[in-house]
């Protein structure tokens, strides 16, 4: 089976320096938007009724970009009853009518970029350039999990054996397939989730993050327009008490789930504790993600590659470096690059086009964020300390030089840049403390010397290595992503394997 999409390629981007091309899509932006935007939960593509709750802008409180028909437990059970009738029609689909499913809504996702794109602002807060690297994402994983799902779910695959005997091993889907995903990739995950678990065969029950529903029900109504059965992609908006539901429903076969490490073991643990079939669950969580910088980095790299991967998005990914640690003959230096290239960054409203910072997500994570600062400066030496727009959730770039690596030991989700520094000769005791985390998603290496490369990425089991370049913003099927330990169960988004992890794999041997 050809598992690596060979032939396929991925979306093309958008040349923002070039204007007409950047006034042609901000035309677009503006045609797409409309008066009345409203997210309900959808069972068998029917709006549920629920109480309405307005949603606000990240950049501007006072701002209301659309409403939020919340689901109830009953519409909950019901999406998951519903999903269970769909389930076999969808399994028995042929897995090439499956993945044009997919490709068709790929086609419309671009033809609709104008109006995702300014749902990607408005309700995620995105800068015009991450909004876009989004939708590309999500376009990718449609088309890429497509291409995999027609040769792993076709015929099956011939497995070698004795004559007069066909062997075959075949890849079916499991059932009804829970998905939980994140406000911080509202579309891309959101379908990454989605769109494999559909290609695979399974139905699937999507419950997007409270934050921002109003971009995953555009995404859900581009597939049923494109031909998944209403019946086999179920929506259930609300918060984590109705995901704990869905999660404790007797007839979910398979969660995915990418969000916080509490959550998933929350989730794990209420899976375990059920009646009935071994559930599995696909988690991607948090990191404290580490950037090793030795004496013979280019400084110049180091700096563009750090401030990117720490305050780009806001410092909103999992994959963003939290914990930068500098060898010390050339930390001052590096340190003083690294603050004034952050403090020119623009912090603001990202419908502004000269903005490189947004908003974080929401009252509650400026508030975890702004106490985390507060803590800091009382305890850590401050290099940078970015004043914030009153007016919305902003939070300025901060950069923290810390005593010591053990010193932070939570993933601080936001634009907060922490620094140790460390001696030559002190690297394996640096390495050990990161590894006594637990954490493993992205790691960061600069360094001109290969040994030090690789004793780093071989001691670290770390999920994502980047060696001299920044560390977020993996492409899909070219850095299949995703972590280990606390940081996720595997397998990959967006790789070889990730499909296999929504099927159940059945063995036919037929005496010829
Ligand atoms: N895949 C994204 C990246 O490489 C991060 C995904 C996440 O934040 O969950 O930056």
């Amino acid at each position: 089976a050809d598992l690596y999409g060979a032939g396929r390629r991925n979306s093309a981007g958008v040349e923002l320096g070039h204007e007409a091309s950047l006034h042609g899509l901000l035309e677009e932006i503006r045609a797409g938007r409309a008066a009345d935007r409203v997210a309900a939960p959808l069972v068998d593509g029917v709006a549920q009724p629920g109480v309405e709750r307005p949603l606000l802008a990240p950049a501007d409180a006072a701002t209301i970009v659309g409403r939020v028909r919340e689901a109830d437990e009953a519409t909950a059970d019901r999406a998951v009853e519903a999903a269970r009738r769909g389930f076999r029609a969808w399994e028995r689909t042929p897995a090439a009518a499956r993945a044009a499913a997919l490709e068709k809504a790929s086609d419309l996702l671009e033809a609709r970029r104008g109006r995702l794109l300014g749902l990607l602002q408005a309700e995620a807060g995105k800068t015009l350039d991450d909004a876009l690297a989004e939708l590309r994402e999500a376009v990718d994983f449609l088309r890429y999990y497509a291409a995999q799902a027609r040769s792993l779910f076709g015929e099956g695959e011939p497995m070698p054996g004795p004559t007069g005997e066909d062997n075959r091993l075949v890849h079916r889907g499991r059932g009804v397939f829970l998905c939980i995903s994140p406000w911080n990739f509202p579309l891309a995950i959101f379908l990454g989730q989605v769109s494999a678990a559909l290609a695979a065969g399974n139905a699937v029950v999507a419950k997007p993050a409270e934050q921002t529903p109003l971009v995953a029900v555009e995404a859900v109504r581009a597939l049923h327009e494109a031909g998944v059965p209403a019946s086999a992609l179920q929506f259930v908006t609300g918060d984590g008490r109705v995901g704990a539901r869905l999660v404790a429903h007797r007839h979910i076969a398979g969660v995915a789930f990418t969000g916080s490490t509490e959550t998933a073991r929350r989730i794990n643990q209420t899976l375990a504790a059920k009646d009935g079939p071994i559930v599995p669950l696909i988690a991607e969580t948090g990191g404290i993600n580490a950037m090793i910088v030795d004496a013979t980095a280019l400084p110049e790299q180091v700096s563009d590659d750090v401030v990117t991967s720490a305050f780009r998005s806001a410092g909103q990914r999992c994959s963003a470096l939290r914990l930068l640690c500098v060898q010390e003959d050339v930390a001052d230096k590096m340190i003083g690059m690294i603050v004034g290239a952050a403090r020119e960054l623009k912090l603001g409203d990202p419908q502004d086009l000269s903005v490189q910072v947004g908003p974080v997500i929401d009252a509650e994570a400026k508030q975890r964020l702004d106490a985390h600062i507060a803590r800091l400066k009382g305890s850590a030496r401050v290099h940078l300390a970015e004043e914030a727009p009153a007016q919305g959730y902003f939070v300025g770039p901060h950069v923290f030089e810390l005593k010591r690596q053990a010193d932070l030991t939570e993933e601080i989700f936001g634009p907060v840049l922490h620094v140790v520094r460390w001696k030559a000769g002190e690297l394996p005791a640096l390495l050990d403390g990161i590894e006594a985390t637990g954490y493993g998603l992205t790691l960061g290496v600069h360094s001109r010397i290969d040994a030090t490369i690789a004793q780093v990425i071989s001691r670290l089991d770390v999920g994502n290595c980047y060696v001299n370049r920044n560390m977020i913003g993996a492409v899909v099927g070219t850095q299949p992503f995703g972590g280990s330990g606390l940081s996720g169960t595997g397998p990959k988004a967006g790789g070889p394997n990730y499909l296999k992890r929504f099927a159940v794999e059945q063995t036919v041997t037929v005496n010829t």
